[in-house]
Order: structure tokens, then sequence, then C-alpha cells
């Protein structure tokens, strides 16, 4: 059963109005990938009536009738603009509007408004007034939660909740955060409400045992107060460790209460098995198919948080530095429950998570006192406490492969190559699994670069790991009789990546891997990364000292086409071709 999206679904479920109702930038998928799904499953379990309405019509004539299609609320509107920013959904990094949307029925990008989450507040603010409390989620509030870089009018924003004019936003994983807030709502226990973890409010005064952050006005001005601020907003970002945090924005404080707690695995397990449908809604379905079904419908995760750090990477922010992942048990259940869908075919199309080879891999120090404030995990080097083996992989995908009915798992999400050659014991065992059971002809890794000192802009390991993580990957693939290859994702225009660096790159490229790479991305300042603060003042964060920026759009499409221009790799591409190392995915 889905969550309702029409009275009539309502009637059936036999409820006569709703509790809360959850306003998405995307189509509405019942999947455990999708976040308005997981969190109205979440409030549905918990004892609320939740209902969706999926990228509502904002512009035309009837867009107030569908705003207004399930009522209003008893309790909260909960606004998310969806798995993406929409500002990142819409836009390119050189500024073109983007055609397509994995999360739109029929795959054009038509419904999902610039800034939506603003644009769905408002939308609510019109058609009913006054109402109940409007709650922001998802990442885009997320990473916006504070005085921001926005790339796209190339400024410092203020926290979008003032920009939405909204009661509260519920930042990170918002499950446990999420049925806080309901309970208090519904309470009407404004003191309870206003000290659940994991929540950002406005205040009129600054609450007691906050940190003051410098105000939205003085780093709006001053781009080392903005790095100052960033700073102290990154440090405060672990359940553990971190204070309350207050922002003056205007007249009025932006209050940032510590992250909430971090799922226990029991709870996690539980999330992921809430009777998702693993479909596009009837409703939307009506409406065109949408993509990334293809994707997530048969995919399981695994895990959730990072502790790879990349600079230009939200995920530590959003997800948290520390992993939780599943038990075994509830893995392999939902591979049989997978086994059971009309749809499946035996394929599992990925297991895995922000990084696949993260599962089960933590340091015990992180769980009890937190991240360490001036450590990362794998840069510049994989920290000894992590303690890391892959043996847990090594045996839940064994798992996997006994479930009857299931033909074929593929590891899809990313692989850290660095973590393979650090665990001495299980590394090769794991690649080797990897190589005979989970591969589809390529594997895709991430160096990003290779030239030392843009690698160390993005916190990523030295070459020198990317070639002898290749070499173990050939010696696999030749013993094991396979025609496999490496793909390469790399980055263009990173700060600190200059067009020489990108030339260094491809010879890199053309004499160790043998290979032009087709996988390369210009960089896309995104909100709260420590790799956008450097595009935006031009100085590395961590020393101070000037940082190359390559800003106009012309010199970043110049860096990608040193690897990708068809004419000047046109010999090297085709001679490549021939060996069968360019294959387009
Ligand atoms: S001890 Fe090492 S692995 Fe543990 S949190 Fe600190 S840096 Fe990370």
């Amino acid at each position: 059963m889905f969550l309702p999206t029409t009275t009539e679904e309502m009637q059936h479920l036999g409820w006569d109005g709703l509790d809360v109702i959850l306003i998405t930038g995307d189509s509405y998928i019942d999947s455990p990938y999708i976040g308005a799904a997981v969190i109205g499953r979440v409030l549905v379990k918990a004892g609320y009536r939740v209902g969706i309405i999926a990228q509502p019509d904002i512009a035309s004539s009837d867009a107030g009738q569908d705003i207004r299609r399930l009522g209003e609320p008893a309790l909260f509107w909960g606004v998310t603009g969806g798995s993406v920013d929409s500002m990142v959904a819409n836009w390119t990094a050189t500024g073109k509007k983007r055609q397509k949307d994995d999360y739109t029925p029929g795959g054009v990008n038509n419904r999902r408004p610039d800034r939506a989450v603003i644009a769905y507040a408002n939308l609510i603010r019109k058609h009913f007034k006054p109402t109940a409390p409007i709650v922001l989620g998802g990442i885009e509030a997320s990473l916006r939660r504070v005085s921001h870089y926005d790339f796209w009018t190339n400024r410092i924003r203020r926290s979008i909740l003032f920009d939405a004019k909204a009661d509260y936003l519920v930042y990170g994983m918002a499950e446990r955060s999420i049925v806080e807030l309901a309970g208090a709502i519904r309470n009407r226990d404004d003191a309870a409400l206003r000290s659940i973890r994991g929540i950002c409010y406005a205040s009129a005064t600054i609450p007691d045992g906050c940190i003051e952050l410098p105000s939205h006005e003085s780093c709006a001005e001053n781009k080392d107060v903005f790095t100052e601020m960033f700073h102290g907003f990154y440090r405060n970002n672990d359940p553990q460790t971190a204070a309350c945090l207050a922002q003056k924005q205007d007249t009025r404080y932006l209050v940032q209460n510590p992250p909430a707690a971090m799922l226990s695995v029991p709870e996690l397990d539980a999330v992921h098995e809430l009777p998702y449908e693993r479909e596009l809604h009837p409703y939307y379905k009506r409406q065109g198919k949408v993509r990334a079904l293809d994707t997530i419908r048969f995919s399981i995760t695994t895990h959730r948080g990072c502790y790879g750090e990349c600079n230009y990477c939200a995920i530590a922010v959003h997800q948290g530095r520390q992993v939780v992942s599943r038990s075994r048990r509830s893995i392999v259940e939902e591979a049989r429950r997978l086994t059971e869908h009309p749809g499946f075919k035996g394929v599992i199309a990925d297991v895995g998570g922000p990084t696949a080879n993260m599962y089960a891999i933590e340091c015990p120090r992180k769980q009890t006192k937190g991240s360490c404030p001036d450590k990362r995990c794998l840069f510049p080097k994989p920290c000894p406490s992590l303690s890391i083996n892959h043996s847990p992989q090594i045996d839940l995908l064994a798992a996997l492969r006994g479930v009857p009915g299931v033909r074929k798992i593929v590891v899809a999400s990313g692989i850290r190559h660095d973590l393979i050659l650090a665990d001495r014991k299980n590394g090769a065992r794991y690649l080797k699994d990897l190589v005979r059971h989970h591969v589809s002809g390529q594997m895709k890794i991430a160096p990003e670069h290779t030239e030392p000192h843009v690698l160390e802009k993005m916190g990523k390991p030295g070459a020198d790991s990317l070639l002898k993580f290749k070499d173990l990957f050939d010696r696999q693939t030749r013993r094991q009789g396979l025609d496999q290859f490496l793909t390469y994702y790399l980055i263009a225009a990173h700060p600190g990546c200059t067009e020489s660096d990108m030339a260094g790159l491809r010879s890199f490229a053309v004499k160790n891997l043998g290979l032009l790479p087709e996988q390369v991305q210009i960089f896309t300042p995104t909100p709260s990364t420590y790799a956008t603060l450097m595009y935006w003042t031009g100085k590395d964060p961590f020393t101070g000292k000037a940082c190359f920026v390559e800003r106009t759009v012309r010199g970043k499409e110049k860096q990608k086409e040193i690897i990708t221009g068809r004419d000047r790799n046109n010999e090297i591409r085709r001679k490549e071709k021939n060996r069968g190392y360019c294959k387009k995915i």
C-alpha cells in the first residue's frame, strides 16, 4: 500500500484527514532510496497519517487545486526539494539548463522548480493562510541550513529556513528528529520542540549553551569571516561532540541544535524493513516512466555515512562521518523479499552505500568519543584506528549470492581503492570476489585526479595508490581469465587545478592507465563543502594560502576538453577503443 496522494486513497485507508503532508521535488517512488517515502513510512509506523504530493504544479492556473488536493495537515507540512538540490538538478556546472531529470515521469526536466524548497513553501502559504507549521528537510534544506555560498547567484545566501519563511528545518538523516518533532507539535510542547536534536529554528535570542557563529552579514561581507564560520559549522557536526550553534541573520538568530544521534543497527534495519512498494505510485505512473526506478528498484543499501570526507562532497555534512551498517540478517532478508517482487529478474543492481566498501568498517573511538576534530580518517592515509577488514563484506556478498532466485549481484556504488589496499589480510580476497561475481565488465573507481597538489585540495589519496590498485585489479582479472577493466571518474576545474594540471593528468592517464578516461565532470560548487569554500574565497581554508580557482565557463570547459576533447585526442581515443578500453557505459 502506498502513502495516499488523493482523498480517494485516504478514504480507502479509512482516514478522514492527514496529520502530515509531504511535498517533494521528486516523483513519488515508494522506495528506501527516496527520502520523502522513508520519512512518510517512518511517521506512519509511529502512528501518524501521512500523505504525499509529489512535484506539485506551481505555475499553472490549476496550481491551487494541486496543492489543495489532500486538504490541510493537522500537524505540519514537510517540504523537500527531493533527492538532489534543485539547482544542481536543473543546471550544469557551466550554466546550461539540464534537459533530463531521472526523478520526473517521462524523464523531461520540467517539474522541479529552481529553489524547490522555497517555491513549495511559498505555494503552501499562498493557498493556505494561516496554516500548519512548515518543516523543511532533505538535502537542499540540510546543506543550506546556515549561511552558504550559492554558486548560481555567486553570493552568500542566508539560511534557507529564513528564505522559505518556514518554521523548522530538519537536517541530516531525519528519521529520529521528524518523529520527535511530530510528537512535540501534536502535544503543543514548545520547550520539547526546541530541544529536539537535528533541527534548526528561528529565535529572538541565543539559547543557553549555544556557540555563536559569525553573523550572516559579516560572512557575506568578509570571506575570511565566512571561512571561520564554516570551520565552526563543520566541526559541530558530530552527534557525540557537537554544540548547539546560533547565527544572527538580520534581526533574528538561526539556531541549530546538535545533530540527532545516529540510528542504532536495529533502528537502521527497521527503516529498511518498512513495507515499501518499490514502485512509482500509480497516480504518477500514468504520467510516464521514471528512470531512477531502474537503478533503485532492486538495489540494497547496506549502510549510511562516509568517513572519506572528500572536500568536494557533502555526504559527511548530510549523512555524517560515522558509518552505521545494517545487520547481515536484515540485508539478506531484503534480498529474499526482492525475489518475491513480480518484476524481479534475478539481478540486484547494487549492494552498497555512499562508499560500498565501508560496510562494517568503523573506528571504535568514533562510536564513543566522536570523530577526531583535527584528523581525517582516510586522508592523507587510512588511520590505523579504523581496523580495516573487508571480511564482513565478503561474507555478506557470499550470503546474498546464496539467496534462491538471485542470479547476479552488482556492486555499483563507488569503491575506495585505498581501503582495499590498506586491508592486508582480506583486501585482495574482497577484490577477487568483486571481480569474479560483482562487476559487470567494468569497475568504477574515482581517483578524481592524479596531480599531488590537486589531490591534496580534494582530500583524496595519491596516484601511487591508484597504480597499485590497478596492478592488483589487472592481476585478478587475468588470473580469472576475465575481460574486465577499470573506469575512472575525474573532476576538472576543481579549486587548485589549472590547465597544466589537466595536461599532467592526461599524460599520466596515457602513460600509466593506457587510456583517456571519458567520465570527466566539471566541478560544481555545491553548498556546504570545503571545496566550495575554496572556490568562493580563492584560499585553502586549512593553510590560508591563496589557491588558483578557474571561474570562467570557457576555462572550465577547456580543462575538461584536455581529457575528453574529440579533435585533440581522437587518435589516442581510436587506438584505445580498438583495444577495448574506452567502451561506453
Ligand atoms: S581515530 Fe582515526 S579513524 Fe578514528 S575518528 Fe580519529 S581519524 Fe577517524
